[in-house]
């Protein structure tokens, strides 16, 4: 498993929440009721009504694994420690300081989470879901309690409980204007051509299309107006990547790719932007290449380049592209084929996008 413990970006990646302000005394007993980690791989939680609850992810580090956890107000009585089973190595119970109550979930190593799509969904007054895992590996049941159990007959009010509640990244993407901007962004390659063949048979095309497609995501979700060339594997020549960029007069250009070296050299690694002309593209590509590196620790920084590349070359737009790492290096291989570091790449790629619309509009 890759540790990012010195990576400050992902030491959190959530945060929220909750709804009414009605704060339990300090003294009072925990809010935490009930809790059921399902086979499906939902946790789901009672709680005394209209509690506010906040809720955490953290990476793993040298001496834990992933952790998700949620503060309940209200005091634990007693502490504790429950065994996992499947991808959950420990659930852990415990007061982090008085009149508070944590329900930890430490998952094993080599559990791929996707914690960026994670929501927590208020299904009434108390209680909460939110799903964790997928169920690949069986796993059994843990939990305490009865969740379905409604503690009180629900009010007329309660319509605005009904509420989704998104997981927030602790460092927040750059704010840009709503609805200015449009940005193409190019998943290399695509149907017949696969790319880059990396280390396992890992292939460019599906590579890039996952990392641009959060990409989309991550922008939409900021108030900018995003295309793809291509949401599929589709055969795409590049002129009519170009065409279509320039036709709808996008603001950027970004083409995402990924590296293969000659010989197939499994010790050389690394990042690398290119751009094509102007003090815009070359701010873009700056901007993104620092991103990447940040979520790449130990991958060369290779630098930000000057190259002839069709794409950024015909655009007419400010235009970057990207090698996110070498398919056929042995530590961005590792990293590439997971969609955790899929997830971190699409969102560096996201805030240096963002970072160069918020400096230059
Ligand atoms: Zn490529």
């Amino acid at each position: 498993m890759m540790r990012f413990s010195n990576e400050r970006l992902f030491r959190y990646l959530s945060i929220f929440l909750f709804l009414n302000s009605a704060i339990l005394p300090v003294k009072s007993s925990s809010a935490l009721a009930a809790w059921q980690i399902k086979t499906n791989g939902f946790l789901e939680l009672r709680t005394k009504s209209n509690t506010n609850l906040k809720a955490y992810f953290q990476k793993a580090n040298q001496i834990y694994g992933d952790r998700f956890w949620v503060d309940f107000p209200g005091e634990l009585k007693n502490p504790r420690v429950i065994k996992g089973n499947g991808p959950i190595k420990e659930i852990r119970l415990g007061k982090p300081n008085t009149g508070k109550t944590r329900l930890v979930i430490e998952f094993k190593d080599e559990t791929y989470l996707s914690p960026l799509t994670w929501r927590m969904v208020g299904l009434d007054q108390n209680r909460w879901r939110i799903k964790l895992f997928n169920p690949k590996n069986s796993f059994k049941n843990i939990g305490e309690g009865v969740v379905e159990k409604r503690t009180r007959i629900i009010k007329a009010n309660q319509n605005s409980i009904y509420k989704r509640h998104r997981i927030h990244d602790y460092f927040q993407l750059p704010n840009v204007k709503q609805n200015k901007f449009l940005v193409v962004i190019d998943p290399g390659h695509g149907g017949p051509d696969p790319g880059a063949i990396g280390i396992g048979g890992i292939r460019e095309t599906d590579v890039v299309l996952e990392i641009s497609k959060i990409v989309k995501k991550l922008l939409s979700e900021k108030g900018v107006n995003v295309r793809l060339t291509r949401k599929n594997e589709v055969d795409l020549d590049l002129p009519p990547r170009v065409s279509f960029a320039n036709n709808i007069d996008a603001d950027i250009f970004v083409s995402i790719h990924a590296n293969a070296s000659r010989g197939k050299r499994r010790d050389i690694n690394g990042l690398e932007t290119f751009y094509y002309r102007g003090w815009r593209g070359r701010l873009l590509a700056k901007r993104i290449q620092k991103q990447i590196l940040r979520v790449s620790p130990g991958s060369p920084d290779r630098g930000v380049k000057q190259g002839r590349f069709y794409v950024i070359k015909n655009t007419r737009m400010p235009a970057a592209l990207v090698e996110i790492g070498f398919l056929t290096g042995r530590l961005d291989a590792r990293r590439l084929e997971k969609t955790a570091h899929r997830q971190r790449l699409a969102y560096a790629i996201a805030k240096g996008i963002l970072e160069y619309l918020s400096k230059v509009g």
